[in-house]
């Protein structure tokens, strides 16, 4: 079936929830797809950086087909043999004690959410069911309704309430209005270290770091949300180590698969993760054999491949080329390691336009908040392939 086609019966038959490229992609291969009419395109979204190993990485691939031959789904109900080495795998690359599995990056935040108040109740003392989490304005930790309660996006939530109550929102960026905001029942804060979806907003130096020293001088717990910083899209295994800053709790999701197969998990240090006890939180999927398999190997790729060092590397160089590209659209070029996003001015007739006009060329990029476009492209890529693009992206930026 052609584009077309394809396209009338997505439109016809399935909910209308995402405003999609009209690009129908079949397959994949490292940092390229090819779509049903057999053009090829660079991957510079990379799924939300949900493949930062690259499309269809062949020893996922292996890990994946490897173990669903054998076992996929036993339930937490019982135990199962890749599981175990899939904890021992993160805690030896990311440095946390223990760590809970989850699907979606949504049901880990959740779960963070959960984990945090528990902690306010037993350890803190906060009276039960008062406990507050700090949030930022402009986040992006999900689409559940407790996580759209604390989004400062009108369209997130708009007609979804009645809302969950407990949560605060104070301006990103600004570490003392974090701590005007702390009270004695205040859990946590938790932070994405850039912001992805709100549009690729880095926060000041020191930011992070002030915010951790706040929480640590209240008694807070600091949590990160590393769904998309994390697992090496900035140059480091998470956004926050560019400012030594460890949080309580680590959030990932995205890239811990690959892309294979949605696999969260929240990272804490025992202290903290051993408040949970038997029966208060599960998933039927978290932790299965299968997703257990593929987030190891994809962990392993990650490390193996030194895919972080060439995000830092490569990153660096390709941003470097993208602030001297001259352009009357652009207002600006930010982001860390391979996480990029170029504003546009408020004349350039939003961002969309010109996502199109790098589709022609060959380039899939997608605009976020109207006015950025977004290049993070899988940490495979090499700079033969950056250096392709740079013509293409000066062309696009020059449009009329
Ligand atoms: C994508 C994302 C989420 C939500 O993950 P899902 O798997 O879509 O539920 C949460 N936080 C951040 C920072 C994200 O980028």
């Amino acid at each position: 079936m052609k584009t077309n086609e394809l396209i009338q019966l997505e439109d016809q038959y399935g909910a209308h929830n995402y405003h999609p490229l009209d690009v129908v992609i079949e397959r994949g291969e490292g940092v390229w797809v090819w779509d049903v009419e057999g053009k090829k395109y660079l991957d510079c979204l990379s799924a939300y950086s949900a493949v930062n190993q690259g499309h269809v990485h062949p020893s996922i691939l292996e890990a994946m087909t490897e173990q669903a031959k054998k076992i996929t789904l036993t339930s937490r109900a019982f135990r199962n043999d890749q599981l175990p080495l899939f904890y021992k795998t993160l805690a030896d690359t990311t440095g946390y004690e223990m760590a809970l599995p989850m699907n979606s990056g949504a049901e880990a935040v959740e779960t963070a959410i959960k984990l945090a108040r528990k902690w306010a109740y037993q350890v803190k003392g906060v009276p039960r069911h008062e406990a507050e989490i700090i949030v930022c304005e402009g986040n992006f930790h999900g689409r559940t309704i407790t996580i759209v309660t604390f989004s400062s996006e009108d369209l997130y939530k708009q007609d979804f309430g009645p809302f969950t109550p407990g949560f605060k929102m104070v301006a990103y960026g600004d570490a003392k209005a974090i701590e005007e905001a702390i009270t004695p029942n205040t859990a946590a804060v938790m932070i994405e270290p850039i912001q992805g979806e709100g549009g690729v907003l880095v926060p000041p130096d020191g930011y992070l770091k002030t915010v951790e020293t706040i929480c640590k001088d209240n008694n807070v717990l600091l949590i990160t949300d590393e769904i998309q910083t994390g697992l090496g899209r900035t140059g480091k295994m998470f956004a926050a180590e560019h400012e030594g800053v460890r949080a309580d709790m680590t959030i990932i999701g995205k890239a811990l698969s690959g892309g294979f197969y949605p696999v969260s998990a929240v990272l804490a240090d025992t202290e903290i993760m051993s408040l949970f006890v038997p029966g208060e939180h599960g998933s039927t999927f978290g932790g299965n054999p299968l997703g257990a398999a593929v987030a190891s190997a994809a962990l392993k790729v990650l490390v193996d491949e030194k895919l972080i060092e060439k995000a830092n590397e490569l990153g660096e160089y390709f941003m470097e080329q993208l602030v001297e590209i001259p352009s009357p659209h652009v207002k600006e070029v930010r982001g860390k390691g391979m996480m990029i996003g170029i504003e546009l001015k408020d004349t350039a007739g939003g961002a969309r336009r010109f996502c199109e006009a790098l589709q022609d060329r060959g380039i899939l990029c997608k605009e976020t908040h109207e006015t950025v476009i977004r290049f993070a492209p899988p940490l495979v890529i090499d700079k033969e392939t950056i250096d392709w693009t740079l013509p293409q992206i000066r062309e696009v930026l020059n449009m009329e």
